[in-house]
């Protein structure tokens, strides 16, 4: 049976990422729904290390209920907009659900871009979610086990052979980080010693870290470099078979690993809701985040075209960063009287591992351990709930002391089939 509901304080947001659950945070008291497919909002910044291994999974979410006490939580997925009678439907386990709003908040963030490429979507692996980067994780450690156990050398070279698509942060960081792993899990393994590791990032753009000022691109394009990281710009994934891939470049390289960080692009649902979006599909706000022409609907984050009153000549990327602002913003036109957006990126900044990592902050340039720490240090300090900070820093002090773990947890969720042992 069909169950209807009314929003929290009138409030509906779709959407539990960066940006709807900071609005619904920052609603305090006054109350909203957030209608989410999961019940935690993931800190990308530092989900490639859990990917690496150096912080835990559960350390680099945080649980919805414990991030916005005041908010409802409805688990699952919006399917339709009835604007006319304020309502969305959702699809969830418990069957189909319709919530009442006086104010829809559109925060459904970005999926990744995956273009036609022959074999990319049989064999490519994303790197967007929780669970695309643990399942990366244990593919990875499993290509170790696999390579010792390889009966040819060409073998064991194709599964420590390891390509990344998309040179932006996302790759970069989660490239850096993975590389950290094998050099250290590869010592355990002990009939690799002198087996070479290959890894090779390919980016269809002249230049790595296209986001971040050229001297620090070229700094970490350099460090990357001593590491043997094999960097190909200019260059296009052609096709992806089951155990090689080919380059625009006319390279063919054995591997069992092509990782896709190329990029991501509005929600593909807000096509189906007939309110005004942009060329790539995003929706259009005007300055105050309201939907152009519609009086109780608001978007931000990813999945939104922002005005930024502080950057009149572009619109705000897609980032955690203008995300959060933008829902401060929003958080206060919420209650009336709403004002313009206005935000001065402070900097940008990523993590290279081993210690290094690249900072422009206020237009400076900030590069090696002292832009690995203040990188660090930002996220730590962006990571809501004191409790999660605590957890973020003990995984990361244990790290320094002790090597990380190599245990391969792919069999994880799937538990036993009773009787079955
Ligand atoms: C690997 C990686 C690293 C990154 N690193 C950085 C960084 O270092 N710094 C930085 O500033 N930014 C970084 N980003 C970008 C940042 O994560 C995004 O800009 C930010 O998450 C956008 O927030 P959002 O809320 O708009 O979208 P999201 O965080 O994607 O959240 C959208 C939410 O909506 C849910 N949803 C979608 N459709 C529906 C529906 N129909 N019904 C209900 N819920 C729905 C999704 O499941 C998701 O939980 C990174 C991104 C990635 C992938």
């Amino acid at each position: 049976m069909k169950s209807i509901r009314t929003a929290r304080g009138g409030v509906l947001v779709l959407g539990g990422g960066f940006a709807g659950a900071s609005v619904a945070r920052l609603l305090g008291k006054r109350g909203a729904t957030i209608v989410s497919t999961e019940n935690f909002m993931l800190f990308t910044p530092i989900l490639p290390e859990a990917a690496s291994g150096t912080l835990e999974p559960r350390h680099v979410v945080v649980p919805l209920r414990m991030m916005c006490r005041h908010a409802d939580l409805v688990l699952g997925r919006a399917v339709a907009l009835e604007e006319a009678a304020h309502t969305v439907s959702l699809e969830s386990e418990v069957g189909p659900v319709t919530i009442r709003y006086e104010h829809l908040v559109l925060a459904v963030g970005s999926v990744t871009r995956a273009l036609p490429i022959p074999g990319l979507a049989d064999h490519g692996l994303g790197f967007k979610t929780l669970a695309d980067a643990i399942h990366l994780r244990n593919h990875v450690l499993r290509q170790l086990e696999l390579a010792e156990a390889a009966p040819a050398a060409d073998d064991a070279k194709r599964h420590l052979s390891f390509v990344f698509v998309g040179a932006g942060y996302a790759g970069v960081e989660a490239l850096a980080e993975l590389s950290d792993l094998v050099r250290d899990a590869l010592r355990f393994y002990p009939k690799l010693k002198g087996t070479r590791q290959r890894w090779v990032l390919v980016d269809a753009a002249p230049k790595i870290l296209p986001e971040i000022p050229r001297r620090l691109g070229e700094y970490a394009a350099e460090e990357l470099w001593k590491r043997g990281v094999d960097i190909r710009v200019s260059t296009t994934l052609e096709t992806v078979e089951p155990h090689a891939v080919t380059l625009s470049d006319g390279s063919r390289l054995d591997t069992e690993t092509l990782v896709w960080t190329a990029g991501v692009k509005a929600s593909p649902w807000l096509a189906t809701l007939g309110l005004p979006l942009d060329e790539r599909g995003r929706l259009c706000v005007d300055e105050a985040l309201r939907v152009e022409g519609r009086e109780n609907l608001w978007g931000l984050g990813d999945c939104a075209r922002v005005p930024n009153a502080a950057t009149p000549d572009r619109f705000d990327p897609p980032t955690s960063q203008h995300a959060l602002r933008q829902a401060r913003r929003l958080a206060k036109n919420l209650e009336g009287n709403p004002r313009p957006y206005r935000y001065r990126e402070l900097g940008m900044g990523a993590t290279l591992g081993r210690h290094k990592g690249i900072l422009s902050l206020l237009g400076l340039p900030v590069r090696g351990f002292l832009g690995w720490f203040l990188t660090r240090t930002y996220h730590l300090y962006q990571l809501p709930l004191v409790s999660r900070k605590m957890r973020a820093m003990t995984d990361w002090t244990v790290g320094l002391f002790f090597r990380r773990d190599i245990a391969e947890l792919g069999s994880l969720g799937h538990p036993t089939r009773l009787g079955d042992e």
